[in-house]
């Protein structure tokens, strides 16, 4: 997990866009996870380098993923 965060640090290119990905399947929570914090926020753009329009399809499927309880409830603030 960590090492990961490190890779995404590195890349500063959006890795949904580089793998092509144009939907997000919020059931697919270990992919969803490695864009959150330990405390279960959702990383910001310029840690992950991902683009504005897959981050919203990211907070989009995240927020799914919690009203469907596959992921804790955090307060975003
Ligand atoms: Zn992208």
């Amino acid at each position: 997990m960590a090492k990961d965060l490190k890779d995404l640090k590195k890349k500063k290119n959006c890795t949904f866009c580089s793998d092509k990905i144009d939907t997000l399947d919020y059931k697919d929570v270990s992919k969803l996870k490695r864009y959150l914090s330990e405390a279960g926020k959702i990383l910001p753009r310029r840690i992950t380098g991902t683009c504005a329009k897959h981050q919203r399809m990211l907070s989009n499927a995240v927020k799914k993923a919690r009203e469907a309880a596959l992921l804790d409830y955090v307060f975003e603030n």
